[in-house]
């Protein structure tokens, strides 16, 4: 039997818990404030900031959006990065990418504060993951952890591949994976476009998280029987649908849930999450700021979450 996770469900179970902390949040005079900067016409960006906002306002956050020119010069977003820094009833912000060519996407990343980075793409928050305290966990991964949490899968000790060393999710994921810590302690193994016989790596796999961007990169022959896959990949390709495309994975579902015993689906799977803990990353933010303690917050969190 092989269970295919919703991730909608557990979505839907964390954003509860979460609501309760905005209310506790509320009773204390706080309304956590997430902003969004958009700085592009690009469609698909625009889709993921309408998405965040919603959600934010599902909760009960304060969603704060600012739009920028793409054609503006770096500054403009500059300074309006640095007025939220400033803004009191901003707890988050988020940069969403890419920006265009003219704008040094690194230095985009450092002119957050720290405190209000809920992506968690600020070196000082890169460096407090791998130095093993984080402040906030970056969202994708971090949902990855807690759908193997609610799945019962605790990486310790077995051998994880993770396909995919970006720094939004393969590196973080990894960095995750072998923390001394609750949800942590695997043998990692990292896969990338240099990777000499990607199937050799996964073959040997407990846990697979595919993180490539390519689509149908994995499938059942690549996998043991047993396998957790955690299929990360969102690709568009061309099909015989109304829109002219559909949405696959980076893993071969049918072959792969052959030999899984725990599979995500695309779409469903961990595409909620991100946003989910996008959501906990902003109360934590706020709670964290606004020094009001709030209790149920850790359930929220893969493993429980510990750090400050
Ligand atoms: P990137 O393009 O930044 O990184 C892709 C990584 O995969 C790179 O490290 C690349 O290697 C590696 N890679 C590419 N092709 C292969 C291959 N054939 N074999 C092995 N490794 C390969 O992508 P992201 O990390 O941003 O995203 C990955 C996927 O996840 C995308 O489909 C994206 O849409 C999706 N995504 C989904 C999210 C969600 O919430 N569901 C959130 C974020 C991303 P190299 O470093 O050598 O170039």
């Amino acid at each position: 039997m092989t269970t295919v996770l919703d991730g909608n469900a557990v979505s839907e179970q964390i954003r509860e818990t979460l609501g309760s902390c905005v209310d506790q949040l509320g009773d204390a005079g706080v309304t956590p404030g997430l902003a969004t900067v958009l700085m592009s016409d690009d469609a698909a960006s625009e889709t993921y900031v309408r998405m965040k906002r919603r959600a934010c306002d599902e909760l009960g956050v304060e969603s704060v959006h600012r739009e920028i020119d793409p054609d503006a010069p770096a500054d403009e977003l500059f300074e309006t990065v640095s007025a939220l820094n400033e803004d009191p009833a901003v707890h988050g912000i988020l940069v969403q990418m890419p920006v265009p060519d003219h704008v040094d996407r690194r230095r985009v990343l450092r002119s957050i504060a720290p405190a209000k980075d809920v992506d968690g793409f600020h070196p000082e928050n890169v460096g407090r993951l791998v130095a093993g305290h984080p402040r906030f966990k970056p969202c994708t991964p971090h949902g990855i952890q807690k759908l193997l949490e609610v799945a019962g899968v605790d990486p310790e000790g077995t051998d994880a591949v993770v396909v995919g060393r970006s720094d939004i999710v393969g590196k973080p994921m990894v960095n995750l994976l072998i923390q001394k810590a609750p949800g942590g302690n695997a043998t990692v193994t990292v896969c990338h476009s240099r990777t000499d016989d990607l199937a050799s790596h996964t073959r040997r796999a407990d846990i697979v998280i595919a993180a490539a961007g390519y689509p149908e990169l994995v499938d059942g022959s690549m996998l043991s029987e047993g396998v957790v896959v955690i299929d990360v990949g969102v690709n568009r390709v061309d099909a015989d649908t109304e829109k002219g495309y559909e949405l696959v994975g980076d893993v071969e579902f049918d072959s792969a849930r052959e030999k899984a015993s725990v599979i995500t689906p695309v779409p469903g799977g961990v595409g909620p999450m991100t946003i989910t803990m996008l959501l906990y990353n902003t109360v934590r933010a706020a709670s964290m700021l606004e020094d009001v303690e709030v209790s149920g917050l850790a359930e929220a969190a893969a493993w429980g979450d510990e750090d400050g």
